[in-house]
């Protein structure tokens, strides 16, 4: 189809441009009307009457190009987000920032945020479920998680809906979606790297992970799947796409790690003082980042990632480690103390100043350095502290 062939009216806003692989087209503003649950094609078809095609032999393939453009790629996907809590309100709003239709429901009453916010309240699973969405993200917690998943009443969704979640763990969604539902759905595990604190200024550049975990090519799944993923990378995010398997080794490794530090330093009530160190104002914003996520949510990443104990351990033995470093060098100084008899710095001084005949100050001096740094190899510590 050469773009010469056809003419279509001018372009009434700047949105209202579409582009294929071949052609760019002026639209008219109602190609992008609210869409209506379940009508689909129909009602875009609806919207397009106002293009003016002149050249009647092209006019229904372009039309028909164009509906299926407008359909597969243009329309804002309607996203169903299950667990309307922190994070989910979170998403929530990126979603809305990039044009899509944001459908929600949860344990607790969210209709009132939701009226503020342009988006939709459904009162249970059900009453959403009927709204037959694009996409369902699960942004619950991952402790409910498997309970609401095997809630969902599945018969009333489409046969290709995507199911998509953001939890802080991967391999479970991933095992659970696959074990639960129907294999026309398409499945989509996602972790955003960032939360309601470290993403408060926007998402640009913080890692969003993600696993295509089964997408089809029939049909406008794996479309609306690039659809649903591109509004990430509009974002800004930086794109990582890893298995479930490998993103659960790298955030044991460091996101729990992470989450045990702060969850630990906020038991020692640190406070900002007026000689804080760009270091301990690091730790002290570290604390306040953890706590501000759910007890749950901490609790989450340790019970259902098999490598959180792995570190658990790790984190036990490094801190053994560092006490024994410290604790070891005193007491190798106690011990010459007490059984070479090699004076402490005061009695040295003391007796040196007492008795002339007792050592030399050239003497005094070389033997305490010799005390004061004891010559412990760090390669020892570790073995000495790593038992098991
Ligand atoms: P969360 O404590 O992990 O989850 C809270 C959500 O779970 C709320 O929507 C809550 O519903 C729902 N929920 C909790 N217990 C429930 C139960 N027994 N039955 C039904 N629903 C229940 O906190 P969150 O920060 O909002 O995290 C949500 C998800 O996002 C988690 O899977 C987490 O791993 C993931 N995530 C969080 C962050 C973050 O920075 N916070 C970042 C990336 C991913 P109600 O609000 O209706 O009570």
């Amino acid at each position: 189809m050469a773009s010469s062939s056809l003419r279509f009216t001018q372009p009434t806003f700047p949105n209202s441009i579409l582009k294929t692989k071949t052609n760019t087209f002026f639209v008219s503003k109602n190609v992008f009307p609210t869409p209506v649950p379940n009508k689909g094609k129909a009602s875009n078809a609806h919207a397009i009457t106002k293009l003016a095609c002149v050249n009647k032999t092209t006019e229904i393939a372009a039309c028909n190009q164009i509906i299926g453009d407008v359909n597969s790629k243009l329309m804002p996907l309607r996203i169903g987000i299950i667990g309307f809590g922190n994070f989910g309100q979170f998403i929530a709003k990126g979603l809305r920032r990039q044009g899509h239709f944001v459908l929600a429901t949860s344990r607790s009453d969210y209709s009132e945020y939701c009226k503020q916010n342009g988006m939709q309240f459904f009162r249970n699973m059900d009453a959403l479920c009927e709204e037959q969405p694009d996409v369902i993200l699960v942004c619950s917690s991952i402790l409910s998680t498997e309970n609401i998943i095997r809630s969902i009443p599945i018969h009333k969704l489409k046969p290709d809906t995507i199911f998509a979640d953001v939890l802080s763990v991967k391999q479970f969604p991933k095992n659970l979606f696959l074990e639960i539902l129907p294999p026309g759905f398409g499945i989509v595990c996602t972790h955003p790297m960032f939360g309601p604190e470290s993403g408060k200024n926007g998402w640009n550049g913080l890692p969003f992970v993600f696993e295509k975990v089964r997408v089809t090519d029939a049909g406008t799944q794996a479309e609306k799947c690039t659809q649903f993923l591109d509004i990430f990378e509009q974002e800004g995010c930086q794109m990582v796409e890893m298995t479930c398997e490998e993103h659960d080794r790298h955030a044991a490794g460091s996101q729990f790690i992470t989450h045990t530090i702060g969850r630990i330093l906020s038991h020692l009530n640190l406070e900002s003082t007026p000689i804080s160190t760009k270091g301990y104002k690091t730790l002290l914003q570290l604390t306040k980042n953890t706590v501000s996520d759910s007890f749950d949510l901490y609790y989450g990443l340790f019970m259902y990632n098999v490598n959180a104990t792995e570190q658990m351990d790790n984190l036990d033995r490094a801190f053994e480690t560092v006490k024994q470093m410290l604790y070891g060098r005193l007491h190798d100084i106690l011990r010459k103390q007490i059984v070479e008899r090699v004076p402490m710095q005061g009695e040295l001084r003391t007796k040196s100043i007492n008795s002339r005949s007792y050592l030399t100050d050239k003497e005094n001096i070389k033997k305490l350095a010799s005390v004061a740094i004891p010559e412990i190899n760090l390669s020892d510590a570790v073995t000495v502290s790593s038992p098991r």
